[in-house]
This record gives C-alpha cells, sequence and structure tokens, in this order.
C-alpha cells in the first residue's frame, strides 16, 4: 500500500467514526464531515508520493459490514471474497517495477454507500473505476464472469466495454472462467461514474455453483484471480493518457 492509499484508509476510517457520531446528532454537521474528508483527501494528494504519469484506478470492493453480498453453497460470503481479492490486487501492485496508483472504497469489512464510492473516483479523478462483485442465481449450473458498463452514453464506454471484454478473455484463457458477456445495466456506481472515466462492474464467478464457490473459497484462487486483474489492468493502461489534473 503506498503512503496515499495508507492517508487515504486512515480518513476512511476516520470518516467511519465521525459519522457514526454526528448521524445521532444532526444531517448539517454530516455534511460538514463529507466536505472535511474532501479536503483531507485533497491534501493527501498533495503531499502523497505519486508520479504524475502513474495511472490511477479506483478499485470499488462491494458491499461489506452488515451487507454481506451474495451467501456461497459453502457459506462464504461475496463481502469477503471480493475484500480478499482486491487486497491481494494490492499486494500484487506492490512488489510492481512499475506500479499503478490503486485505490481501494474500503480496506476492511466495513459497509461505505454507493455514492461515497463513486465520489471517491472523481475526486481522484480516476483512469478507470471497476467494481468487484461475485454472481448468486438460482440455477446452480450458472457459471462464468460477467461484466457490466453502463447503459448511458459516455465518451469513456467504449474503453469500459474494451476493458470488459479483454479481462474476460484473459480470465478464461489463463484461468478456465467461462464468459457470459459485456453486458449493459443501470448500476448506480457505473451510471454515476461513467461520464467521468470508464467504469466496469465484474462478477467474478457464482458463489451458487459448486465448482465456482469451491474455487473461491481457496486463497490461491483468489490470487490467481487478482494477478490476472492486475495484469489486464498494466496491459490496458499502459496506452492511456491521464486523464485528471
Ligand atoms: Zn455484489
Amino acid at each position: 500500500m503506498n503512503s496515499v492509499a495508507i492517508i487515504w484508509h486512515q480518513i476512511l476510517w476516520i470518516f467511519e467514526v465521525k459519522l457514526l457520531i454526528t448521524r445521532k446528532l444532526k444531517m448539517k454537521k454530516v455534511l460538514k464531515n463529507v466536505s472535511f474528508v474532501f479536503l483531507l483527501l485533497k491534501m493527501c494528494l498533495i503531499f502523497g508520493q505519486e508520479t504524475s504519469a502513474q495511472k490511477r484506478i479506483v478499485i470499488d470492493v462491494g458491499h461489506g459490514g452488515k451487507d454481506s453480498g451474495a451467501i456461497g453453497v459453502n457459506g462464504i460470503q461475496e463481502k469477503d471474497v471480493v475484500l480478499n481479492i482486491a487486497n491481494a490486487i494490492l499486494k500484487f501492485n506492490s512488489t510492481a517495477e512499475k506500479p499503478l496508483g490503486i485505490y481501494l472504497t474500503r480496506y476492511t469489512d466495513t459497509l461505505i454507500s454507493l455514492s461515497d464510492r463513486t465520489k471517491l473516483g472523481k475526486a481522484l479523478k480516476a483512469d478507470l473505476f471497476v467494481s468487484l462483485h461475485c454472481n448468486h442465481s438460482d440455477n446452480p449450473n450458472a457459471r462464468g464472469v460477467e461484466v457490466y458498463v453502463s447503459n448511458q452514453r459516455s465518451m469513456f464506454l467504449d474503453e469500459a466495454i474494451w476493458f470488459g471484454f479483454q479481462l474476460q478473455a484473459d480470465l478464461n484463457e489463463k484461468l478456465g472462467f467461462e464468459s457470459r458477456g459485456v453486458r449493459l445495466a443501470n448500476f448506480l456506481v457505473l451510471r454515476e461514474t461513467i461520464d467521468f472515466m470508464p467504469s466496469v462492474l465484474l462478477e467474478l464467478g457464482f458463489l451458487s455453483n459448486e465448482d465456482e464457490g469451491s474455487y473461491l473459497l481457496k486463497p490461491e484462487s483468489l490470487d490467481s484471480l487478482a494477478s490476472v486483474i492486475w495484469e489486464c489492468l498494466i496491459k490496458n493502461l499502459d496506452g492511456y493518457e491521464r486523464i485528471g489534473d
């Protein structure tokens, strides 16, 4: 984790504690705290050690806290699977020669609102927003990887779709995941980011499927998934110009 990410993690923690306290008081105070967080965030960007050429990616770690997301056939919870994958991505990134600027929307088992997740992407002027999830279906045979992009028009939509197809191809080739296609959806995290950056929501296998559920239970599988995602980020973002600043 680089220094900016550590500071961001601390800010999130302070923010959560403050929010908890002020929720019991008045709404006005909550709003004040939100602007306080973004002031701190700006400061940490100024004092961070990120280089200007470094691509910035926000990884939105789905669910968290009391929202467990989908529950697997074997009892594993979506919120834990995606947090472990995100942390493994950070680990690969931290040992890379040319690391990306990766920021998570949560670093712990805590619930962040959907709109705060997208605000982080916008405040950081991210080059890409990637929301991590796992799928669930009543059909126990449903399996594979789905990628969702916003159904709104945007200059960033082509890049989002391209990244989605690339990632599916890599997960298929390297790990044997079936590709279920790139689909259009009106999810809030996509809708509120696509005007500012390419954004995708990944459904990384079905927790309701016996095979994929037991695959996602193993820490080494999550490392493999993280490694393919990280390599795909590097491969695709290398050619991108920084959009922000
Ligand atoms: Zn989910």
